[in-house]
């Protein structure tokens, strides 16, 4: 038996109950390789990417039964690599969520507590890498669906610069700040897959000329910038004190520590929340009932079909495409969706000044603990909250990564944030395997029985 079987018969077994999966294959289907570069590595995908001939529902009623016809680019780049797929991981409904609780399919468990949420959207894939259900995962980051599920459940996620993986065969949220990125237990083996599936990809016109090359940093050279209105936030005490220690062994490594200020971050909630919408609005209407799986038929009349047929879509999504439809409605364009572009403007212009005087940003990843599964289930504006932190490296377009600087005395995961410029994904790196080096909490692993 290889390593991918164990990892099927423990997910189906000891991992059923996180429902951290939606689909896996036939075991023969597992078969691992003996060369290439990633032939140790079995890896788990979020299941709004495409996998060929593998369902994908994106979390959703409306996607039911409906199976990939192709793979997506990153997909065909980790089998030219000869990884070892082993299954789709749940997420929030079209990626929309930071708790995996607007998954049709059922919240997924957090592995560290089971009464608590992974984070989201990419919930099923942080927590099936926290429970060792697999070696890596993919997830996908528009406004921090990586890194927040990342610190929830004690693991390393990467977000890259925007346009350097490719999205073909992801389903489009908000296209302009969607990215691919690897979720593992280690910063090496992040960046080893990261570095097999960034690059040029022709079936997608946002991505760049790019190859990963990995770096060596001396921390003592580098300058780092605490941006003060990220740690201005009302933070959960034991996240800002155990941010702080991460900060002390950057210091202690030689490197030097200041203040920085983006002064328009406080905006970039507000503006996400109105660019994310409008562009959902749009790339959702391709689910009408005509050309995707489900289609309700309650008469002849075309309206009433895509009615119908959209009612299948889960309460978070419907609000956020009113939302976004308002947003771009004439009339309400000028007043809601232009002035979030000017504030996202705003953002990456101070981003580049603050980059010309300091090498990384660090914050915290997420304003508070894992919460409760149901906590803020019924309240938007408190899930929304969770992003905090995290949508300014998207609004920016710059990496960032989120890996486990400790615990809670409850023994939960707490992560802190490395942002860099954009394209400078290897010195984020470099300092994350240089801490893991020295500290073990991203060794530290979930006792089964949690809860
Ligand atoms: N939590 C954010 C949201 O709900 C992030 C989503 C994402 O990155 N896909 O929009």
């Amino acid at each position: 038996m290889c390593k991918a079987h164990d990892y099927l018969d423990t997910i189906k077994s000891k991992g059923s109950h996180l429902n951290a999966f939606l689909f896996t294959p036939e075991g023969a289907d597992v078969e691992m390789s003996t060369t290439g570069p990633l032939k140790d590595l079995v890896i788990a995908v979020k299941d709004n990417i495409s996998v060929k001939d593998w369902p994908l529902t994106a979390g959703s009623k409306i996607l039911e039964g409906y199976i990939a016809p192709y793979d997506a680019t990153v997909i065909k780049k980790l089998r030219e690599a000869n990884a070892t797929l082993i299954g789709k991981t749940n997420l929030d409904e079209f990626a929309m969520g930071s708790s995996t609780e607007n998954s049709a399919y059922g919240v997924t468990r957090n592995p560290w507590g089971q009464e608590t949420v992974p984070g989201g959207s990419s919930g099923g894939s942080a927590a099936a890498v926290a429970a060792d259900l697999c070696d890596v995962s993919l997830g996908s980051d528009t406004g921090g669906s990586i890194r927040q599920p990342t610190a929830f459940c004690g693991v390393t996620g990467l977000k890259p610069t925007y346009g350097v993986v490719s999205r073909y065969g992801l389903v489009a949220l908000a296209s302009s700040l969607d990215v691919i990125g690897p979720f593992a237990r280690t910063a090496e083996q992040v960046e080893r897959v990261f570095s097999v599936i960034a690059g040029k990809d022709e079936h997608d016109q946002s991505t760049l000329d790019y190859q990963y090359e990995t770096k060596d940093v001396d921390i003592a050279s580098l300058k780092i910038g605490l941006p003060k209105e990220l740690w201005d936030l009302e933070i959960d005490p034991e996240v800002k004190q155990t941010n702080q220690d991460f900060v002390e062994w950057l210091r202690h490594r030689g490197a030097t520590i200041s203040d920085v200020s983006l002064p328009s971050l406080p905006l970039a909630l507000p503006a996400y929340y109105i660019i994310l919408p409008a562009e959902a609005s749009a790339n959702l209407a391709r689910f009408d009932g005509i050309r995707f799986r489900a289609s309700v038929r309650t008469s002849q009349d075309l309206a009433d079909t895509y009615r119908d047929t959209r009612y299948l879509f889960g309460p978070e999504v419907k609000r956020r495409i009113l939302l976004g439809t308002f947003a771009l409605s004439v009339g309400h364009y000028d007043a809601y969706y232009e002035q979030a572009e000017k504030v996202r403007h705003q953002i990456i212009n101070e981003h580049k000044e603050v980059f010309a005087n300091v090498d990384l940003l660090v914050s915290a990843t997420t304003p508070t603990l894992p919460f409760k599964i149901g906590e803020r289930a019924q309240d938007p504006i408190a899930m929304y909250q969770s992003d905090l932190l995290t949508v300014g490296a998207n609004l920016a377009g710059i990496p960032a990564l989120s890996l486990p600087v400790g615990f809670s005395a409850s023994k939960l995961p707490i992560g802190a944030q490395l942002m860099a410029d954009r394209f400078n994904e290897n010195v984020i790196l470099s300092v994350a395997k240089q801490y893991q080096a020295d500290t073990d909490w991203h060794l530290r692993k979930p006792e089964e029985d949690n809860g």
